[in-house]
């Protein structure tokens, strides 16, 4: 592409919510024409409403109420612009298809309608934020993100065909770039049969930094509410502060752990391409933000604190796995089935400690009492509820003396569930009891980040 320098900007439910919002995300890119490519969220809240449509057992009265809820967001926008009538009667015409989907998904659950059902709040914000942007002079257009995002039929956290994805974009794309600034939906794609999928929650990060790398932009902007990442999380401790330049390595590690700001996924395509991501405030663009590339100035021992909720530790015991092969494999095997995504992992001689995400909103498999009784015929297993995972990132972690003397002399009190350390060189990992999570991270940031 003969762009001179070209930016896939995507913003977020906060930066889309109302009217004023998107009118200062419509100058953020109206000011620095090299945003050609925008990627939107749902406005804030629909999401959240449509995770209740989208489940069984939703009555015809709550539905009513849902989508009505949904339609006074989407029409509160609408009402500022000139094509409000136009824009209104798609936006009627999409909440009627959704009012279907929703009546036939409290008959019989269908995975498949599930996804249809989420995507309608960037189907309707995607549309909003075109004719926003036309109104402030700038020649926006959507494009449905259906014709390039081609994935699997995993619904809920479908797999984007990237092959695909690049030969798309360059079709469908591309051209369009040249005089035009496309808005396109963050976290929808579409299956073989022409089924809507979602990424998963959060998932619109991750379709802005996919498109980045299909269509080799120079950079990846993701624009939310809060002006970059941050040591810590700036509702534990007013010490926090935002971070200017952070390398692939430790932003992958805090969004993995955490740190709510990015979807975890999102820095793999940027990393692959060397794609620098910038982070920051559409509410105050002028207060910069974090730039996550290859390389950094500084690589300090210790850059950041991030807390993950709502986790749960599953310890399996078995006899048999003393001096025996074969246990991990067969535990791995159900887990696999289930499509459960472990995160740490910690071992003695016939146990094994296990954690996994399991925040409430979540379209992602849950640990559930069928995955439990089939890895009790393996095996004894607890599951313990009510935690939470504190990680400390930064660099060279494992090679640096007295970091788990410093992390852990400043908890004396605190008692610690499980430890992680030394797989990566970015990160020391441990859950504490949820009721003593902040308690932790401010002192951790208070000794770490004096
Ligand atoms: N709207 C979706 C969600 O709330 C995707 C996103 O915002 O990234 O999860
Ligand atoms: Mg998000």
């Amino acid at each position: 592409m003969s762009l001179s320098s070209f930016t896939v900007a995507k913003f977020g439910g906060t930066s889309v919510a109302d009217h004023q919002a998107m009118l200062r995300c419509a100058n953020i890119i109206k000011n620095d024409p090299s945003n050609k490519l925008i990627v939107v969220s749902a406005s804030s809240g629909v999401t959240n409403s449509l995770v209740r449509l989208s489940q069984e057992n939703v009555s015809d009265s709550e539905q009513a109420e849902i989508i009505a809820k949904i339609r006074t967001i989407q029409l509160n926008i609408t009402k500022c612009l000139a094509q409000e009538q136009q824009i209104n009667e798609q936006i009627a015409a999409l909440l009627i298809e959704l009012a279907e989907y929703s009546k036939a998904q409290s008959l019989t659950y269908c995975p498949r309608i599930a996804d249809a059902i989420l995507s309608y709040g960037e189907q309707m914000s995607s549309r909003i934020f075109a004719l926003v942007l036309q109104s402030v002079g700038v020649n926006g257009v959507m494009l449905d993100v259906r014709e390039v995002m081609k994935t699997n039929s995993l619904y809920g956290k479908a797999v984007v065909d990237l092959k695909q994805l690049q030969k798309n974009c360059a079709q469908y794309f591309a051209p369009q770039l040249i005089d035009k600034v496309i808005v396109t939906q963050g976290f929808v794609g579409q299956d073989e049969q022409g089924y809507t999928t979602t990424l998963g929650r959060g998932g619109s990060d991750y379709s802005a930094a996919l498109l980045a790398e299909a269509l080799n932009a120079d950079n990846l902007a993701i624009w939310t509410d809060v002006v970059g990442i941050f040591t810590t999380d700036p509702r534990i401790t007013d010490q926090a502060r935002a971070i200017k330049e952070i390398s692939f390595g430790e932003a992958a590690e805090m969004a993995t752990f955490g740190a709510k700001i990015l979807h975890p996924a999102t820095l793999i395509p940027a990393m692959r391409k060397n794609i620098p991501v910038f982070v920051g405030s559409s509410k105050e663009p002028e207060k910069g933000g974090t730039r996550i590339q290859k390389h950094v100035d500084s690589s300090p021992i210790y850059r950041s604190i991030a807390l993950r909720r709502e986790q749960t530790l599953v310890t399996v015991k078995s006899p048999a796995m003393l001096h025996a092969s074969g246990f991990l494999a067969n535990v791995f095997t159900i887990l696999a089935k289930h499509e459960l995504s472990v995160d740490l992992i910690t071992t003695s001689e016939i146990s094994v400690a296990l954690t996994f995400d399991n925040p409430t909103g979540s379209t992602q498999a849950l640990l559930n009492s069928t995955v439990v009784k089939e890895l009790e015929q393996l095996c004894e297993v607890t599951v313990e509820h009510g935690l939470s995972l504190v990680a400390v990132i930064g660099n060279k972690m494992h090679r640096s003396n007295g970091v788990c003397t410093s992390v852990f002399d400043t908890i004396a009190g605190i008692n610690v569930r499980m430890i992680c350390h030394g797989a990566s060189e970015h990160n020391l990992c441990f859950l504490v009891d949820e009721h003593q999570a902040n308690e932790t991270v401010e002192k951790l940031h208070n000794a770490l980040f004096a």
